[in-house]
């Protein structure tokens, strides 16, 4: 109690001494301090706890300077339906309760914390916008949205979901037959099938289009895959992966639904990343590994299949970079409401003020693209240079706010342990994924001159 009673005085203290200096000699409670200390010695200890709940509870209400913390400053979420509404509320609760306590123990050990695939059951939202497949339903502006709430606590457990929903989810619903649709997705809607998407290669990450490595050959009712796949995230633990490979006898890329476990195909953990470290990215082998024709993607003939799912995939990672910015601003929006220096928060500096404004006026303009950008989706008139625009919008300023938010926390910025840092590394995935900045520029490049220059 003694320790209540020092904290008051020294508070009153400094208070005094604040605004002596600033020349406010006039300040009615100057005249009381010394009447207030002598008061505040003989209450009890108790009294004391509930004197400070009740002013910080009076001082919340009357200082409008602490406001609840809240992104989304053009509202955009009021463009949902309530039902709508009602579901991102969900995961938004969710996300607070189980998931934004554990991350930043699980990303400092690189670990998965199996327990969000429950978490993700309870939500029931995979497959949001899938005609056919069980579970709730929604617009893609809701999809863009809960992506970017989930991606607001944390960037890699959005990966996860996007990798299995949209990624793993997404190649069966756009280029699975209809008998694949029905065996694989309402298990995958559910979580008791978790996919992976193997796209990228350890020597062909941009030039997929062109040069996949990885091959496969039709021998008899099966085919044959082999090579080599890196970067697949949750590949050490998916039940289904996704793997694209180069027929030989016609040189198209084709899709297949692999079975992990199948003879021939091992996994590799991808140790060291200083980004999404939640995510399992993986190394994985393919040693002539077998696989029916009735696994093979039936709606999957060309490279062009494959883009369809990328531009879909697209749209999801620049709502996630909207909320990875937004989760780094909020964070330091309330840090510089406490920290202070020169015996005021650094809130109130003009210049950490401009930082604000800068990186607020930054999300509100991503948030624009990304609604616009879904409204279109859900019209049927998002193109591949729509989808590439917002992807290098949302990414490069996602990176340039997140960057800002460090700044902003002095020192402190790069503890882990202070949320910030873990948006800052996430970002730099975020703006290499689902096509780099320049492979994304490019084809909006292709789109504003008619001229292609990848090569
Ligand atoms: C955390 C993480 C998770 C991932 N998850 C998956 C996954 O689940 N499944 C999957 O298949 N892949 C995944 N990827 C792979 C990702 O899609 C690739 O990293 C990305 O496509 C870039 O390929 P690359 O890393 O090989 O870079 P490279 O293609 O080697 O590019 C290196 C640099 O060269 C530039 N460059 C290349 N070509 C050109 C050009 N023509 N003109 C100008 N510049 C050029 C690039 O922009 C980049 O700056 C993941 C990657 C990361 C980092």
């Amino acid at each position: 109690m003694t320790n209540a009673l020092t904290e008051i005085a020294e508070k009153l203290k400094l208070t005094i001494e604040a605004a002596e200096r600033r020349g406010r000699k006039d300040l009615k409670s100057l005249a009381t301090v010394p009447a207030l200390l002598s008061y505040l010695r003989e209450m009890s200890g108790d009294e004391v706890l509930l004197l400070i709940d009740h002013a910080r509870k009076i001082n919340k209400r009357r200082n409008p300077r602490i406001k609840a913390i809240n992104s989304d400053f053009y509202d955009v979420e009021s463009l949902l339906k309530p039902e709508e509404r009602a579901i991102l509320q969900e995961v938004r609760d969710i996300m607070k309760a189980e998931v934004a306590p554990i991350v930043t123990d699980y990303w400092m050990r690189g670990e998965f914390p199996r327990q969000i695939i429950d978490t993700f059951r309870k939500l029931d939202i995979c497959g949001l916008t899938y005609d056919g497949v069980g579970g709730k339903k929604g617009s893609h502006l809701l999809e863009g949205m809960v992506g970017e709430e989930i991606a607001r606590t944390d960037v890699s457990t959005c990966t996860f979901f996007g990798v299995h929903s949209q990624l793993a989810m997404g190649s069966i619903y756009l280029c699975g037959s209809e008998e694949q649709k029905a065996e694989f997705l309402p298990k995958m809607q559910r979580l008791d099938l978790i996919g992976a998407f193997a796209l990228t290669e350890p020597n062909v990450g941009s030039a997929a289009s062109l040069g996949l490595e990885t091959t496969c050959r039709r021998e008899g009712d099966d085919w044959v895959i082999s090579g080599e796949k890196k970067w697949i995230g949750n590949g050490t633990f998916a039940d289904v992966i996704i793997v694209w490979a180069k027929d030989v006898d016609d040189d198209q890329v084709k899709g297949f639904i692999v079975d992990r476990l199948t003879d021939g195909l091992v996994t590799e953990k991808i140790e060291d990343k200083m980004a999404l470290r939640i995510v399992q990215n993986a190394l994985i082998q393919f040693k002539d590994v077998r696989v029916p024709e009735s696994r093979r993607l039936q709606n999957a003939n060309n490279f062009k299949d494959t883009s369809a799912v990328l531009r879909m995939t697209r749209a999801g990672v620049a709502w996630q970079a909207v909320g990875c910015a937004r989760g780094a601003y909020e964070h330091v929006l309330q840090y510089t409401m406490e920290r202070k220096q020169f015996d005021r928060p650094i809130a109130g500096f003009q210049l950490v003020q401009d930082m604000l404004a800068q990186m607020l006026s930054q999300v509100t303009a991503m948030q624009a693209t990304v609604t616009r950008l879904s409204q279109l989706q859900d019209r049927g008139e998002m193109t591949d240079e729509r989808a590439s625009l917002a992807k290098v919008f949302c990414t490069v300023s996602c990176r340039q706010i997140t960057s800002m938010a460090r700044e902003l926390m002095g020192g402190n910025g790069i503890l882990i342990s202070n949320q910030v840092a873990r948006y800052l590394g996430d970002a730099e995935a975020l703006y290499s994924y689902e096509g780099t900045k320049q492979i994304n520029s490019l084809i909006l490049g292709r789109a504003i001159t008619g001229w292609s220059a990848f090569v």
